[in-house]
């Protein structure tokens, strides 16, 4: 399967309650080979409308962060761990999430990015499996089953709490000294892009 099947099969799900109320599935956006992927939790009002993740206040402040750590959207691809927006922007709910897995694992394996960026709680949840706070992993670096996973705070959080915000900046300019320090971000020779071979 393509992502642009993958896109395709998602956007008519009904898996789940929230299919009734979203007025489109918000699946993802950015370069389908990145080498970087970011993780949110669930599509808020702004991108259930227009069916983008991350394109109101929240998604003003990620790409200036990405901006700070010389990346910009195009250089990522962006989702979320839940692809319809829950109501009133609640949190999503356990049963919820566990069903519309399965599409992220899916766009994570079709993507195959070295670095995953998780944001805020639900993101960082789903890809260890357990119940972790970010606010206590925020700042580590470790792998998870083969990529290398920042947990980060949500944007959306450092729009209402100075003091995340400050930690969120401190955040990707620790991911920017890694991609540096690793080189993971210098253009792709034309082997690995399989234009020759
Ligand atoms: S949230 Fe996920 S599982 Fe639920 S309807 Fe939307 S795409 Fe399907």
């Amino acid at each position: 399967m393509t992502l642009a099947e993958l896109n395709a099969s998602v956007r008519d799900c009904q898996q789940c309650r929230l299919a009734s109320k979203r007025t489109q599935v918000v699946v993802g956006a950015g370069n389908p080979a990145a080498t970087i992927m970011f993780i949110g939790e669930a599509p808020g009002f702004h991108e259930d409308k227009q069916g983008e993740p991350f394109v109101g206040a929240a998604g003003k402040l990620l790409t200036e962060l990405l901006d700070s750590a010389g990346l910009s959207r195009n250089d990522v691809y962006i989702a979320n761990v839940i692809k319809c927006r829950p109501p009133d922007n609640r949190n999503p709910l356990p049963d919820e999430i566990e069903t519309c897995k399965p599409f992220l694992m899916q766009q994570i394996q079709l993507i195959n990015p070295k670095v995953i960026c998780t944001l805020g709680n639900f993101a960082i949840r789903t890809m260890l499996g357990k119940q972790v706070s970010i606010t206590k992993i925020r700042g580590e670096h470790f792998e998870v089953q083969g990529f290398d996973v920042f947990p980060m705070l949500h944007p959306a959080a450092a729009l209402h709490q100075g003091n995340f915000r400050v930690l969120l900046q401190e955040d990707f300019r620790k991911l920017k000294k890694y991609l540096d320090n690793t080189h993971l971000m210098q253009p792709k020779t034309a082997e690995q892009m399989g234009l020759f071979g």
